[in-house]
């Protein structure tokens, strides 16, 4: 049986101590372990074999993903090394910048101090590289020639066809639900002018990685190991806002799967519970797909057909298809089950926040800051002028942090 021992606060971490100085958290001394172990009172629900409803072992997952990230999924190690060649590639556009949004507090007349942890400068424009390069690399590692993924507006698959342009893998992109699977071809029975979603396009792609030997799946989000590879995001700000002498208040992501969320937030609530800062963490996601604030925290698959493992996660079912008028991004049906558990802990708190709102917020952000985000972070925007505009009443000068990414072209 594996017990999946919260790799919530697992981080990904240098193997060097004098690589990137300033922007990592130190490798951590033994005790570490057992101070924040000590912390989390009851370690995450094992996913489920979909068959058997047994807990998933690691050979159940080898037809999907190499071993390393097996390990990386179920992982209790406090932390884990990048590896050299990872390292390499993030040198192209990490650290990335923590910056204050000055002209923003300007605009809004707060007092409180806002600032954005910017990941757009990547390759793809988003926190995606993040994740898709090791996850590439341990495929190459393993000497896997093929990788099939879902991507929904394009961030996840862009990011991952440029991983495998760097380690030699071939990338084709094809629209789903597509007539090359079976559950492709059962949805479009169904519904011939079926809109899609991510549960559907990743039963396509599970199908295909389950029925070749030679190709493994990659998912973008959701997973540990995926949150795991986040977590360079919330490491470097860590450092960053320690540089600059300042310590966050309220720590803001928006959740669509929750990797960039997890990546800028677990580092700190593992600060949190070690006792050193005391923020208030809070997820946002959209009014039309509100999978933390009013779905059920139950055993769902990943996918619409059902060919994932179980996981217990905060889902609105996974036959859940969002309003084909919503624009905003994060629109799968179920939230990682490390930040579900996490949430049930009472570690964070969550709300959901409607479009216009979010979009009014970006057009603030934007014109104050120049910089025009993807809909996605318009949530954690629209959540921070919230709090910024309760600061102008409260005269609390808060100091506030969020994650924002931007457009991939
Ligand atoms: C990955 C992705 C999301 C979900 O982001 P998380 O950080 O995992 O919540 C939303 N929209 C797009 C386009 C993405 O690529």
């Amino acid at each position: 049986m594996v017990v999946f021992v919260c790799s919530t606060l697992t981080v990904f971490a240098p193997s060097g101590d004098d690589l990137w100085v300033g922007c990592f958290a130190r490798k951590s001394k033994p005790t570490h372990l057992k101070l924040l172990a000590g912390y989390l009172p009851i370690i995450p629900p094992p996913p489920l074999h979909p068959k058997t409803l047994e807990p998933v072992k690691p050979e159940d997952l080898s037809p999907l993903f190499p071993d390393e990230l097996i390990k990386q999924e179920a992982s209790s190690e406090r932390f884990i090394d990048i590896p050299e060649e990872v390292l390499d590639v993030y040198k192209l556009w990490r650290p990335t910048p923590l910056i204050r949004a000055r002209r923003l507090e300007k605009l809004l007349d707060t007092p409180a101090k806002i600032y954005y942890k910017y990941e757009g400068g990547s390759p793809a424009g988003s926190h995606k590289p993040n994740t898709a390069v090791p996850q590439v690399w341990c495929n190459a590692q393993q000497g896997i020639k093929n990788l099939v993924t879902e991507t929904g507006a394009g961030q996840w698959g862009s990011a991952l066809a440029f991983a495998c342009s760097l380690f030699g893998l071939n990338c084709e992109v094809h629209p789903s639900p597509s007539n090359i699977t079976e559950a492709g071809r059962r949805i479009l029975q169904i519904d011939p002018s079926s809109p899609g979603s991510l549960g559907i396009a990743i039963s396509e792609a599970v199908e295909i990685a389950a029925a070749n030997a030679d190709t493994m799946y990659c998912l973008g989000s959701v997973l540990n190991h995926v949150l795991l590879h986040q977590t360079v995001i919330g490491e470097e700000c860590i450092k960053q806002m320690e540089a600059i002498g300042e310590t966050p208040d309220v720590i803001i992501g928006c959740t669509g799967g929750g990797s960039n969320f997890a990546g800028l937030a677990f580092p700190f609530i593992r600060e949190k519970l070690n006792g050193k800062i005391n923020p208030l963490i809070r997820a946002v996601e959209p009014a039309a797909c509100p999978s933390l604030t009013k779905g059920v925290y139950a055993y769902d698959y990943g996918d619409t057909a059902g060919m994932t493992p179980l996981m217990k996660m905060h889902t609105l079912g996974h036959d859940f298809i969002p309003d084909p008028i919503h624009a905003g991004g994060l629109r799968y049906h179920g939230m990682a089950p490390l930040i579900s558990h996490v949430f049930e802990l009472g570690f964070m708190e969550a709300f959901a926040i409607p479009q216009i709102e979010c979009f009014r917020g970006a057009i603030q952000f934007a014109r104050s800051e120049g910089l025009i985000p993807a809909p996605e972070p318009t949530h954690a925007i629209a959540a921070t002028i919230r709090e910024a505009l309760h600061c102008k009443q409260t005269g609390e000068s808060k100091v506030i942090l969020m994650a924002k990414w931007t457009w991939s072209f």
